[in-house]
């Protein structure tokens, strides 16, 4: 590996180095020393995002177009280093390291294609009506403005897609607004190589320096003082329920709320109909076990919960998941933490006296193995507890009664990002009834399938009624997402002269 990180941020186009350090944790080869943003530096890149905004918010698409193809170009251009130190820092593959690149990108390029389209814009127009009667109607224009500098939290689990030059990073840019990026402090290096990127990517496009800056930290104080910052219009985080709702919370108390774009917890709950229960059994337990597992378990789309009728072909279903899960071994979690929290996740689920352990084993230090634990459709709504996420490779059988206890659990559930009927055509009856409940709960409703894998275009919705996300209605995927940092603005009998070259 040749990329060696320096530990700095990168604030209004230089690089700064703090008094204050921390050193990173690498699932493997050596810890580098990083700097932790104080109160100062947030103020700064906040200012230079405030400045910045002054020329950013008013270039025209194709200047922002080139700026998001330029910095997927730069992103390439550092392609093996950035797969080495990713891999270091995080514990993931290669191969998933280099494929979320890919997406990474890709989504960048995306973005660049969607504003050159101009459909953000919304433009509306209602021309003048002087003649009418009783009253004469103005002359009305309505076009979608970027709001203003936007704070942007690395999500651990996607140290590429959903971090430094990730989804809320590029919408943003996209919208016209300057980002202020809080960096995970589980892959500082991984987040301080993309900085390099957009950095140069900047300069190569004459764009003004504060339109992005890039901090590092690995203390609450950091994030705490970003979302509070004054200047600050919006936020995008990807994370904990905790650390979302501490944080959602904090903008909503500022003398200013501002919207707080949070993706926090989901268990993806997944209905298992009698018909395709019978007859794709073994397809569906294999494909929901190579679900879970994925990436050791450690996606917001992770399929934690299955639910269906009691009976001998649930009975067989359970051997079946059971099976497919008995031989993974240990994989590498993205942190100690988050190795930590998975194994009081599981012990909490097994200590429930109306949970029976279908598989279990053990792990240590920062490593997951699978488990499947099974109950009954009255222990699972006599027990709200049993319907929060664990993150990592587990599963929860959920064993209904009757189809009416099925939708009794439907209508139970929380807000999800995603939820699955498996179905056949003989299933269709009760699967009307399902869907109009499901709509209510979740952003995404999939029909044989598996919600990882989240493809990024034009209808997907990554969201959901919290506590999914505190969205209300957006989407942290796809090109949906950039209504997130727009506002509309009406322009009435405003002179062609002073309206926005958006409107033109
Ligand atoms: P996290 O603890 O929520 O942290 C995410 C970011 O928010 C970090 O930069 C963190 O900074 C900051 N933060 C958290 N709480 C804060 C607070 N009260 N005030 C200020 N800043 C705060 O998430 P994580 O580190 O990625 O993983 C921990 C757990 O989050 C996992 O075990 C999992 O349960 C969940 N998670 C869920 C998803 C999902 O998509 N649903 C994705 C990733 C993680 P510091 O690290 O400096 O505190």
């Amino acid at each position: 590996m040749t990329f060696q990180p320096h530990g700095k941020h990168l604030i209004d186009g230089e690089w700064v180095a703090s008094g204050a350090r921390f050193a990173s944790s690498p699932a493997h080869g050596s810890a580098h020393s990083f700097g932790v943003a104080s109160a100062a530096e947030v103020d700064r890149a906040c200012r230079a995002a405030q400045e910045a905004f002054w020329s950013f918010g008013y270039t025209p698409v194709e200047q922002r177009a080139a700026l998001l193809n330029t910095i997927a170009d730069e992103i390439d251009v550092r392609g093996d280093d950035i797969t080495a130190i990713g891999t270091q820092e995080t514990g993931l593959p290669e191969a998933r390291l280099q494929g979320e690149r890919g997406r990474t990108t890709g989504q960048l390029r995306l973005f660049a294609d969607h504003i050159l389209r101009g459909e953000h814009r919304d433009r509306r127009h209602d021309v003048a009506l002087p003649d009418r009667a009783p009253l004469p109607r103005p002359d009305l224009k309505m076009v979608q403005r970027p709001i203003g500098p936007v704070a942007v939290f690395g999500a651990s689990n996607f140290p590429l897609a959903f971090s430094t030059a990730g989804g809320d990073t590029a919408s943003a840019l996209a919208a016209g607004c300057p980002v202020v990026v809080k960096g995970h402090p589980a892959h500082p290096g991984t987040g301080e190589i993309i900085a390099e990127a957009i950095h140069a990517a900047i300069a190569k496009c004459d764009v003004a320096p504060g339109t992005f800056s890039f901090l590092q930290g690995d203390t609450r104080e950091m994030g705490q003082a970003l979302v509070q910052h004054p200047l600050i219009t919006a936020v995008g985080f990807t994370g904990s329920l905790g650390g979302g709702r501490a944080l959602f919370d904090l903008c909503a108390a500022r003398p200013t709320p501002i919207p707080f774009f949070g993706e926090l917890g989901s268990i993806n709950p997944m209905f298992l109909l009698p018909e395709a229960l019978k007859t794709r059994n073994d397809d569906i337990a294999s494909g929901w076990a190579g679900s879970l597992i994925m990436g050791a378990g450690q996606f917001c789309t992770n399929p934690g919960m299955v639910v269906m009728v009691d009976g001998p072909d649930a009975d067989a279903f359970a051997i079946a998941a059971a099976k497919s899960l008995l031989p993974v071994g240990p994989q590498t979690m993205l942190t100690d933490g988050i190795a930590a929290a998975y194994r009081d996740g599981c012990e909490r689920m097994a200590a429930n006296t109306g949970v029976e352990v279908l598989s279990s084993s053990t792990c240590n230090d920062r490593t997951a193995t699978p488990n499947l634990f099974t109950a009954s459709g009255a222990e699972w709504l006599a027990n709200p507890a049993l319907g929060e996420e664990i993150f990592g490779p587990v599963g929860l059988i959920i064993r209904a009664a009757d189809i009416a206890e099925m939708l009794k659990i439907a209508h139970t559930l929380e807000g999800q990002l995603t939820c699955t009927l498996h179905m056949n055509d003989g299933d269709t009856p009760m699967a009307q009834r399902l869907v109009p409940v499901l709509e209510r709960k979740a952003g995404r409703i999939m029909v044989n399938g598996f919600p990882t894998g989240v493809e990024v275009c034009d209808a997907m919705v990554h969201g959901g009624p919290y506590p999914a996300s505190t969205n209300f209605g957006a989407t942290s995927v796809g090109t949906l997402a950039i209504r997130r940092f727009l506002r509309p603005v009406c322009y009435q009998n405003v002179p062609q002269d002073l309206l926005p070259v958006d409107l033109l």
